[in-house]
């Protein structure tokens, strides 16, 4: 790992462990090898070459959950998350990368019409009972054991993606030089708000499409003008299986776009799309213009808590409880935000979660790669949402989303999950599209 970003945050590693008390992983297994200590223990010795092989390091370096956490509780703030990412990258190096890992990041992410193709295809699956009967004649895993955790997790596949639903929700498509943009108006009567560039996350389009139009409605509500961006994967998903180059060229494909928008602020409803957006600048170092596009960015809740908007005109049914996301609580510091929006601009009953920022386990789709370890994690999830006594479990990140609501389900809960966005726009009495 020849990378000084690594060898700094290393050096600041004191061994003191004071990392133990909040690690995920370490609390399952009580193991030294599954906290940030010694994780980074074990990349200082790879780094000095003290290791023959890097095999015995793929559960230490792959289990982590990349949520912060330690990072949080450490005086020194060492950035495990960034040093596994790194060993990560090393392992691939030595032993190649999963064909199939890499023909996504490599050959999908990039193409969202692919994507969008093989999901439709995966729906119509789903929806025909055709998935199920594969996975259990075993055919999904012989295929790909990812794509049998995948089957099982999602409850069902939107029959129209968000991108499908831009032109219902009321984009126009207007002229500009030899392209064209999508455009949503400010609503009519609202109070002039800034120009805003909607970033359109995978997990928001491809599963979560309510949310983006949840989102997007309050926005023009608010009196923001909204454009919906041509983008592609934010490049998270690659980076955080240590495939930089991946993740990289995913970046460089949005900031090229990104730099020609006039907008204000670059917006998305996924904390950690948001997250990674911010840190283009350092990704993408050096290339012209990314520092302007990552100052741009911000979250969606971000943006909405400083917008005015009409009082309620209905409540939310029950009590609601608040998760935060790993990347939008401990990675920007956003907490308070979606909290008032949940009281203020949409007057729910919020109970607070105990350890609300506690990783949930999804973790992009290491609730795919780990399934063991992230259903252990979110047990403990669970277990504190039922104390609350709450109807519904309210956050913002898409992959939350979706890990909570599998939780659920597998616990036969009556309890509902919704991103703040949905939240708000019920209150608002925003009818969202119907599937
Ligand atoms: S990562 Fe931080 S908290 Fe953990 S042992 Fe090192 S210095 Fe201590
Ligand atoms: S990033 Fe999370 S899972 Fe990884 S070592 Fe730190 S606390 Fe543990």
């Amino acid at each position: 790992m020849p990378d000084n970003l690594t060898i700094t945050e290393l050096l600041r590693c004191n061994k003191c462990g004071y990392c133990q008390s909040t690690c995920p992983t370490y609390a399952i297994t009580l193991d030294e090898a599954n906290v940030a200590r010694g994780r980074n223990a074990l990349a200082g010795a790879l780094q000095d070459g003290d290791l023959e092989s890097l095999e015995a390091l793929r559960g230490p370096f792959f289990d982590c959950l990349l949520c912060g956490a330690c990072t949080e509780a450490c005086f020194s703030a060492v950035r495990t998350d960034e040093i596994m990412v790194r060993a990560r990258e090393a392992f691939h190096e030595q032993h190649g990368q999963p064909f199939v890992q890499r023909f996504i990041f490599r050959r999908l992410l990039g193409h969202p019409e692919r994507l969008a193709a093989l999901l439709r295809l995966a729906g119509t699956g789903k929806r025909t009972g055709l998935s199920r009967l594969f996975r259990r004649l075993g055919l999904l895993r012989w295929i790909n054991a990812t794509l049998e955790g995948a089957e099982g997790l999602v409850e069902a596949v939107p029959r129209h993606f968000l991108r499908d639903r831009l032109q219902e929700v009321g984009f126009r498509r207007h002229r500009i030089g030899r392209g064209e943009e999508l455009v949503l108006p400010r609503e009519e009567g609202a109070p002039l708000g800034p120009r805003v560039a909607y970033f359109i996350g995978c997990g928001t389009n491809f599963q979560e499409p309510r949310t983006g139009e949840a989102a997007i409605r309050l926005l023009a509500r608010s009196g923001c003008e909204v454009i919906a961006l041509p983008n592609v994967c934010c490049g998270l998903p690659p980076y955080s299986y240590g495939d930089l180059d991946a993740a990289r060229e995913l970046a460089r494909k949005n900031l090229e776009m990104l730099r020609r928008t006039d907008a204000e602020y670059i917006v998305t409803d996924c904390g950690s799309c948001s997250r990674f957006l911010k840190g283009y600048a350092e990704l993408l170092e050096g290339d012209p213009g990314v520092a302007e596009v990552a100052a741009k960015v911000r979250d969606w809740t971000e943006v909405l808590v400083d917008r005015p908007l009409p009082p309620p005109v209905r409540s939310w049914e029950g009590v609601v409880t608040y998760h935060d996301p790993c990347h939008l609580g401990r990675g920007q510091g956003i907490r308070e935000a979606p909290r008032r929006l949940l009281t203020e601009a949409a007057g729910a009953t919020l109970v607070e979660l105990p350890e609300a920022d506690w990783c949930c386990g999804g973790a992009g789709s290491y609730n795919l790669s780990h399934p063991e370890m992230s259903l252990a994690i979110l047990r403990r999830k669970l277990d504190n949402v039922a104390q609350t006594g709450a109807q519904t479990v309210a956050t913002a990140c898409p992959a939350c989303l979706i890990q909570l609501a599998y939780g659920l389900r597998r616990d036969d809960s009556p309890m509902q999950t919704r991103h703040v966005a949905e939240i708000v726009a019920h209150a608002q009495g925003i009818e969202l599209t119907e599937d």
